[in-house]
């Protein structure tokens, strides 16, 4: 966080990180605050099956993912996962079908930012299996696993961790 050191408002090198939240400049007072941002992770189930994307870009490249993101201004977390999903996979989501399940902090480290997030994970199911043509640019792929086959290990975020350590517990 210390990449930010000149004010935005006074340009003199004295913006101070306070190690949680805000930067200030003690010259003339200018606050900014990191606030936690909300995103949104949707576990989208078929029986005992769920689908995954596989991120191609940093952070966690390589790694796999619940769909969801950041949410935007002005959006509902329900609208978030709708515009989501739909951005990623294409899917018409049925907001009244979304289940809310919980929450978990994360950090979610960009180009030597770190964005402390609040994670609201959400259950979709859908009655049959589908298949999408993926647009190349946040994920790589995306598929079916079987829940009894998903290796904790491969999941990128440590939010999505310790959500499957419960939810795995529960199938
Ligand atoms: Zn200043």
């Amino acid at each position: 966080m210390k990449i930010l050191k000149y004010c935005p408002s006074c340009g003199k090198e004295s913006l101070h990180w306070d190690g949680e939240k805000k930067w200030n400049c003690p010259n003339c007072n200018f606050t900014l605050y990191n606030n936690v941002a909300g995103a949104v992770a949707v576990v989208i189930r078929n029986n005992d099956e769920i689908y995954l994307t596989r991120r191609n870009r940093d952070p966690k490249k390589g790694k796999l993912d619940l769909a969801g993101g950041f949410v935007d201004p002005k959006e509902s977390v329900e609208e978030t996962c709708k515009r989501e999903l739909f951005e990623e996979l294409q899917l018409d989501v049925d907001i009244s079908n979304l289940k809310y399940l919980t929450s978990l902090p994360n950090v979610y480290h960009y180009k030597e930012i770190d964005y402390n997030t609040i994670d609201l994970f959400y259950e979709y199911t859908v009655s049959k299996k589908f298949e999408v043509n993926l647009e190349l640019t946040e994920i790589s792929e995306a598929f079916w696993i079987p829940l009894k086959e998903l290796n904790i290990d491969d999941i990128a975020f440590d939010s999505q961790k310790r959500f499957f350590e419960e939810y795995l517990n529960n199938i």
